[in-house]
């Protein structure tokens, strides 16, 4: 039997972010439902929106709803469930980092069949299938769920091939709006590979990769890549440039070198990829840049290298992100710094560290966050069992609270969090 299933992605307002609210993850789920005769629509909600849920149900008559969850989204998450189980009777499913995660507290919320742990591209499809036949679709792999109380947890598995998954379906977004919102700087954007072998203390991924048995650095085939990136200029030719938004585009360098080689055939716009220091070298950075790479995306977090390598469990040395950021700016490229603050550890001294460092490497730009302790990482749950904050996770996204540091005051760590990029740009000499 045909279902309406809409998809609910709650993202940050755009003005909040350097990317346009595409999710790859959605789009797929999406291709692989309509390719099996249902019906997928989207629902974007950047805050709590009874009114918008309404307009939604109204026009898209969803049988069914899954929401995609990290851990900052589920105060959000919490309200939306709500909204739509009790308030429209909808029956819900969830995925992404914070089921993955803590699949026990969001099968707690209101309406929750289950969760998806983990990538589900190549078996959502066939939940779907079964549920929509009436099934009770629990022998699926990567589902979770709760019987007589307990919660129930699938063996976990992965696609393997990323080139067999279908071009993920970008009608369902608002693409226009989203691409016109910042075409010259973020565009259309793709995903090319996944799998991270790094195991970062405050990110997710060491937890994918457990779950995967492994890390699994998968790409798409170069072709694959191409044929997609054409189809989505040919609809959206309005996309100024593109970007790819894997965790380090350049895992694969006999990959990269081979789409450089003949991406500049193939596609007429300039891109951007995220990428990790030590996946770089000259001749690699050389032929991204001939190939029409302009920017360059990479982790730096503190310019503490003791923080980064004892609390962030993130092993590169600032000689090595300094010989990168050099190599960038020498093939004329636009180097990103992505930088977190207050991370466990933090002082006045490391916040000073952190901007005479970056002012050395001279970033095009840099993100800059606040340390969020996500339950389920190493280094979030260590914050909470250290007393540094509260159990409770801040209300939205526009709400962050930094932890309660020894080493610095709250008032003084908002300061740097709210100056850093002037810091770092303009007002030299002016540090306390
Ligand atoms: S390199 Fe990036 S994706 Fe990989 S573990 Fe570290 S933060 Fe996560």
């Amino acid at each position: 039997m045909s279902m309406h299933f809409l998809f609910v992605h709650i993202a940050p307002h755009p003005w909040m972010k350097t990317y346009t609210g595409y999710l790859e993850g959605i789009g797929i789920l999406a291709a692989t439902l309509r390719r099996r005769g249902h019906e997928p629509s989207l629902l974007v909600l950047h805050e709590f929106d009874r009114e918008k849920i309404k307009k939604a149900m109204k026009k898209h008559k969803p049988d069914m709803a899954g929401l995609s969850i990290t851990s900052s989204q589920m105060p959000l998450a919490r309200k939306t469930s709500d909204a739509l189980a009790n308030g429209h009777g909808l029956p819900l499913v969830a995925g992404g980092a914070h089921p993955t995660l803590m699949p026990e507290e969001v099968l707690e919320l209101p309406g929750m069949v289950g969760v998806f742990r983990g990538e589900c591209d190549h078996v959502f499809a066939d939940w779907v299938d079964e549920f929509s036949a009436g099934k009770t679709a629990r022998g699926v792999q990567n589902f979770s769920y709760l019987e007589a109380g307990s919660v129930v947890n699938n063996p976990v598995g992965f696609p393997e091939d990323l080139s067999a998954l279908p071009i993920p379906d970008r009608a369902i977004f608002p693409m226009r709006e989203m691409i016109s919102f910042n075409a010259d700087l973020v565009g259309a954007e793709f995903v090319a590979s996944r799998g991270c072998p790094y195991s970062c203390a405050y990110c997710n991924n060491p937890i994918f990769n457990e779950l995967r048995g492994g890390v699994h650095h998968r790409r798409k085939s170069v072709e694959r890549m191409l044929e997609e990136i054409e189809a989505v200029l040919s609809e959206y030719p309005e996309a100024r440039c593109l970007g790819f938004n894997d965790d380090i585009f350049t895992c694969d360098r006999d990959w990269v070198m081979q789409f450089c080689g003949e991406y500049p055939g193939r596609v007429d716009r300039p891109w951007w990829s995220n990428t990790q220091v030590a996946h770089l070298d000259d001749e690699l950075v050389g032929a991204m840049a001939e190939a029409g790479c302009t920017r360059l995306h990479m982790g730096v977090e503190t310019g503490s290298e003791k923080l980064r390598r004892d609390e962030l469990n993130k092993q590169i040395s600032n000689k090595q992100i300094e010989e990168a950021f050099e190599m960038v700016h020498s093939h004329n490229m636009k180097p990103v710094a992505f930088m977190m603050l207050g991370i466990p550890g933090e002082t006045e001294e490391t916040l000073r560290e952190s901007v005479e460092f970056l002012r050395k490497l001279r970033p095009f730009w840099t993100v800059v966050s606040l340390f969020s302790p996500f339950p389920g990482t190493a280094l979030g749950d260590r914050a909470r069992a250290e007393g540094l904050c509260d159990d409770d996770l801040p209300e939205d996204y526009y709400h962050l609270r930094p932890l309660k540091l020894r080493g610095v005051e709250e008032e003084a760590l908002l300061w740097y969090y709210n100056n850093f990029n002037d810091l770092v740009r303009h007002r030299r000499g002016i540090l306390p």
